[in-house]
């Protein structure tokens, strides 16, 4: 008889507002060792993964005496319909709705936390929410908490997979729960749908490809993904939007997601022009914020390029004129195309001031575009 049961500690997490709870054993993600070298091996992985593959696949690196790891779902699909903008507009995931989910599920695994303590004097926990390089979808899957998809995302039949995943290390042990076994069956809706050819086969994602990881990436983005990032700012959801569980799971009403400052369909000229204050005050509560103000302004940049806003031309002569090396080049390249001859004293002026060689390269790309002359590849 342990101090606390699986059943109360389910009856107290449904009660606090967790969706889903399932436990596993912290041997379950030794398997996962060779997968991983693979991944890394085949350039499957980015640059933000952890690559030491012992810290993505040992839970006693973080709790020397783990037993077991309770895996938590809170579900982010939420009722609510976005506006769309009569300007243009940049398109937020929803994981960056509303309040930063990190700070929600820590709440959640915090009054979890303090319930087993309440029990078990001698309990000792860590508490994990995507600050933390261990496979996070990987224990979802082993603790039962859903099946993998071939979008590689954890779909829960009942709540789908617009699932926020937060775990609790612990040094108490339960009995692991049964995995649930793919039920994506002859679907590829997914993999036909993934606008970066990310999903490079079934449950296989090259993670350089995906638009969500392009959207937090910084720096300067390849031609092609400028193209395929499309108005996203932030995230990419469209593997899991054509998601035919995602169509009939269960909606969830819950405050903390519902946008505020951040809008799904944000004013692209606003995030052009967002200075420190306005960022912390829009971006600052959510999840997007993490990356910082100037990749927020590349994307809406991008955006703007992509959706032929004309409107952006006035912010994007400011940003020419900026702090910012990168976005000065990105702005010129964008007023090249929304704004052609009649932008080319301006960048003619910035080239010529510009000291930044990535900066000047894309300045001097805009020009030859403005002028019909060949930008070769060998001026990069
Ligand atoms: S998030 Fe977007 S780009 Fe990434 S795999 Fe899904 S659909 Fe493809
Ligand atoms: S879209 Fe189809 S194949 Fe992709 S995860 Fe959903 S059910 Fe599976």
């Amino acid at each position: 008889m342990t101090c606390v049961t699986k059943d109360e500690i389910r009856e107290f997490a449904y009660k606090s507002g967790i969706d889903i709870v399932g436990f596993a054993s912290p041997d379950c993600l030794f398997k996962y060792r060779d997968l991983l070298k693979n991944r890394y091996e085949n350039g499957l992985s980015c640059n933000i993964e952890e690559k030491d593959i012992e810290k993505r696949i040992n839970p006693y690196y973080f709790l020397k005496d783990v037993k077991s790891i309770v895996s938590i779902a809170v579900s982010y699909n939420i009722v609510y319909e976005a506006d769309s903008p009569k300007s243009a507009y940049g398109t937020i995931s929803r994981t960056a709705w509303g309040v930063d989910y990190h700070k929600v599920l820590i709440n959640l695994l915090e009054k979890l936390r303090i319930f087993i303590l309440s029990k078990c004097d001698d309990a000792k926990t860590v508490l994990l929410v995507d600050n933390n390089p261990l496979l996070e979808r990987a224990i979802a899957y082993n603790a039962g908490i859903g099946f993998y998809g071939k979008n590689n995302m954890i779909i829960n039949e009942k709540y789908g997979s617009y699932l926020f995943l937060g775990e609790m290390l612990l040094n108490i042990y339960f009995e692991p729960d049964k995995k649930v076994e793919t039920k994506c069956g002859s679907c590829t809706r997914c993999l036909k749908a993934c606008p970066g050819k990310a999903l490079v086969g079934e449950y296989k994602i090259d993670a350089n490809k995906c638009l969500s990881y392009a959207t937090i990436k910084k720096g300067y983005l390849s031609d092609d993904t400028i193209k395929k990032i499309g108005t996203r700012i932030y995230g990419c959801d469209t593997c899991q939007d054509v998601c035919p569980f995602n169509k009939t799971a269960k909606r969830v009403i819950k405050d903390e997601f519902i946008p505020r400052g951040l809008k799904p369909k944000h004013d692209l000229k606003e995030i052009l022009s967002l200075n420190k204050e306005k960022f912390q005050e829009v971006f600052g509560p959510t999840s997007a914020s993490w990356r910082g103000k100037n990749t927020m302004i590349r994307n809406a940049i991008i955006a703007s390029i992509n959706s032929n806003d004309k409107n952006a031309i006035e912010p994007l002569k400011s940003l020419l004129d900026g702090e910012s090396s990168y976005l000065r080049g990105y702005s010129a390249y964008a007023l090249s195309i929304l704004d052609g001859e009649n932008s080319l004293p301006y960048i003619e002026k910035a080239y010529f001031k510009e000291t930044d060689v990535s900066a000047k390269m894309f300045m001097k790309k805009a020009i030859k575009k403005i002028r019909g002359e060949v930008f070769e590849d060998n001026e990069r």
